[in-house]
């Protein structure tokens, strides 16, 4: 049950119906007293002054990959969101502003998505399926009708009724007032760039977006060479918690610090090194996931959809199609501006409250840098295609609705395992001094993670390995209830999680 007192909402406005009650006003003010706003900082200079009007013709695009995602996440939501506008000015507002950061009336500060308009629980499947649909029926409908297998599971498709049954119905018809619109931008931007790089992939995304198969943009997307780094389109599947399977649409602009970037390809080159090092028993084979895997580090512009709301990403590794990390590989993307503001503005303060004395001092921002660095790397490295009982599958697939909670774990998980190999390592990549503040930092990040609750891929990840690390007494809690690290212990209780969820 919902614990939040609702009151009547006093509508006056002329669609009366749509929304029909309200949390208290005081929850929704604490909630967005506990936001920090933060300013990013980033230098356009670098751009050619045609590609400085291209930043705006894709912030304009990402504007159309943000109203799709409120679709997505329930489908009136743009519709509340023009009522909510009405009460801009009001001692309501608070309801329109975090409405606007939550992309729905549902608090995602919250693990359990707490409604705080109109009193309905969140479906798993947010607007991706139809309201009311179950696995269980989602499930027999395939078993009647085989033939809609593939169509039903597409990242790129919604479930719709239809009389007693069930349809699916492709993104580029579903959200074809968005898309076009959206397409025809990008091919504006892919004329006037003066990045040959950037200008293949907005033409191809631009066809993508009408023709529901993203496989040529998401190779071109790797390939990109210029200042700008873009993505925009259907990408991370952790909205549709039904199945983890449909494509949320976001956008992130950004620009390239080629500086920091540079530094990383050194890193790069230990990926089969890294590879070959997983922990695994007998009889199990690692088939690296990709081919390749650049690191871009950027400062970020703008971000939408998915990417624009609740908790905000500081690192991704896309795309998400096996086929093409198998063909082609990944790429990860380290939004630096974003990661600073999250280690001034919250990891410092959660170290100051939760770890011991001994610990607080060693916690770092490099360290910091480092641990999400090899997180967003081992997402690149697998596993990804396997074979179950002779039949070859991905683990997303096996896994469904776990998957992300197991694949976030087991990419910081081995991602300090993996960290620690590359500080052991013959000529190493890694700074001087990282093994200090390494292990404090991922203590201190666990706090940073496990608010956004166990309802969230990240938040469930980071309980196991917290859970799992006290158990094993790598961590310890002393009297004053403060957290600290055993260095004795910890590398084996990070070695055999690592085991034990790769073999899941
Ligand atoms: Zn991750």
């Amino acid at each position: 049950g919902n614990p939040l007192d609702f009151d009547k909402w006093s509508f006056a406005g002329p669609e009366p119906g749509l929304i029909t009650d309200k949390a208290d006003l005081n929850y929704v003010k604490g909630q967005l007293a506990k936001l920090a706003p933060v300013t990013l900082k980033y230098n356009l200079s670098a751009l050619s002054p045609e590609d400085k009007e291209v930043v705006g013709l894709l912030k304009q695009a990402s504007d159309y990959m943000h109203t799709a995602f409120l679709r997505q996440v329930k489908e009136n939501n743009e519709a509340l969101l023009t009522e909510l506008e009405k009460y801009r000015g009001t001692e309501d507002e608070p309801y329109y502003e975090y409405f606007k950061l939550m992309s729905g009336p549902w608090d995602r500060l919250d693990d359990n998505y707490l409604p705080f308009i109109n009193d309905m629980e969140k479906p798993l499947g947010a607007g991706f399926y139809p309201a009311g649909m179950t696995k269980e029926e989602f499930n027999a409908w395939l078993e009647a009708n085989p033939g809609d297998s593939g169509a039903f599971t597409d990242p790129f498709t919604v479930i719709r009724r239809e009389g007693n049954g069930l349809k699916a119905v492709a993104y580029s018809e579903y959200f074809r007032d968005l898309l076009e619109p959206a397409a025809d931008l990008l091919m504006q931007a892919a004329a006037k760039t003066t990045d040959p790089t950037l200008a293949t992939y907005l033409s191809s995304r631009a066809a993508d977006l009408l023709a529901d198969n993203y496989r040529q943009s998401d190779i071109d997307w790797i390939d990109l060479a210029g200042d700008l780094e873009v993505v925009i389109g259907p990408y991370e599947v952790y909205e549709d918690e039904l199945f983890n399977s449909k494509a949320a649409f976001e956008s992130f602009i950004c620009i390239v610090d080629k500086k920091e970037s540079q530094k990383l390809e050194s890193v790069e080159s230990f990926r089969d090194d890294l590879a070959a090092n997983f922990p695994l028993p007998d009889g199990y084979d690692l088939t690296p996931k990709g081919l390749s895997s650049p690191i871009k580090v950027v400062n970020q512009i703008y971000a939408t959809g998915d990417a624009g709301t609740g908790f905000r990403t500081m690192a991704f590794n896309l795309p998400n199609d096996e086929w093409v990390r198998e063909n082609k590989g990944s790429k990860n993307v380290i939004l630096k501006n974003v990661m600073e503001a999250k280690f001034d503005g919250v990891l410092i303060p959660i170290a100051d409250t939760l770890l011991a004395e001994s610990e607080r001092s060693r916690i770092s921002g490099e360290a910091f840098f480092n641990f999400i660095l090899m997180h967003e790397i081992t997402h690149g490295l697998g596993p990804g295609n396997i074979t179950v009982d002779g039949v070859e599958t991905t683990v997303r697939k096996e896994l469904e609705g776990h998957y992300s909670t197991i694949e976030e774990c087991q990419a910081d998980t081995l991602g300090i395992y993996n960290a620690q190999f590359l500080i052991d390592a013959e000529n190493s990549p890694m700074p001087e001094g990282l093994e200090d503040a390494l292990y404090a930092t991922y203590l201190a990040g666990m706090f940073r993670s496990i608010r956004f609750g166990i309802g969230s891929a990240h938040g469930g990840g980071v309980a196991v390995q917290l859970n799992w690390h006290l158990e094993t007494g790598a961590f310890i809690i002393d009297e004053n209830g403060m957290f600290s690290v055993d260095y004795e212990k910890i590398r084996g209780s990070i070695r055999d999680l690592a085991e034990m969820l790769l073999t899941i």
